[in-house]
């Protein structure tokens, strides 16, 4: 499996790191070895010093497609979940300037903590969901799907022009504005409407 995330798709995150807000999806990849399941505890590696969450929207690819048009899409889909997409922003900010890839930053092991999924038949809206996170109990970030810049249907048709969606890969959906660093002791908490998903302890 893969996991693919799409960088600048909230307006309001893209303006807090001076990016433009983009004409087409931004997309990049993290390894099966960054999965961080079951609210695993996430272990502060030694390569960065400004390490930063961003809770996203996670789809969840139920089969194969390759060029898939927007129009049947959503058919690709069977679930949703939350998740972090931690990132080294130090060295990420290093590569920006290099014009270099950023994979040391997004990539590492365990950057992609990720909750236990919901089918999508059990929202009213899967394009109108809220969700938030909270930093040792208080909310950091607030988002509602219905302000992403680039939809599930056309995240997937961008995507799948370039690489061949497989069953039980991942989709990060980008980031609402907010994100910010975390340090040893801070407890992550994500959750969708009301409900907490996800819990990541920073050790
Ligand atoms: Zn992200």
């Amino acid at each position: 499996m893969k996991i693919i995330c799409i960088g600048r798709n909230y307006a309001e995150h893209a303006k807090e790191l001076n990016n433009a807000v983009p004409t087409e999806p931004v997309y990049f990849m993290k390894p099966d070895s960054a999965l961080l399941t079951r609210n695993r505890p996430f272990f502060y590696p030694d390569f960065t010093k400004d390490l930063h969450y961003e809770c996203e929207i996670v789809l969840r690819i139920n089969k194969v497609g390759k060029c898939i048009s927007e129009k049947f899409a959503m058919s690709y889909i069977d679930a949703i979940g939350i998740g972090i997409d931690f990132t080294a922003r130090d060295l990420q900010q290093k590569a920006k300037e290099k014009g270099l890839p950023w994979e040391k930053a997004k990539a590492f092991d365990f950057s992609a903590p990720i909750s236990s999924f919901v089918p999508v038949t059990e929202f009213d809206d899967i394009q109108q969901i809220a969700f938030s996170l909270n930093k040792n109990g208080e909310t950091v970030q607030n988002g509602n799907t219905k302000d992403m810049i680039f939809s599930y249907p056309s995240i997937i048709a961008y995507v799948s022009q370039f690489m061949t969606l497989k069953t039980g890969d991942f989709i990060f959906t980008g980031t609402p504005a907010g994100v910010g660093p975390v340090a040893i002791g801070d407890k992550l908490e994500a959750f969708i409407g009301e409900k907490k998903m996800l819990t990541v302890n920073i050790k």
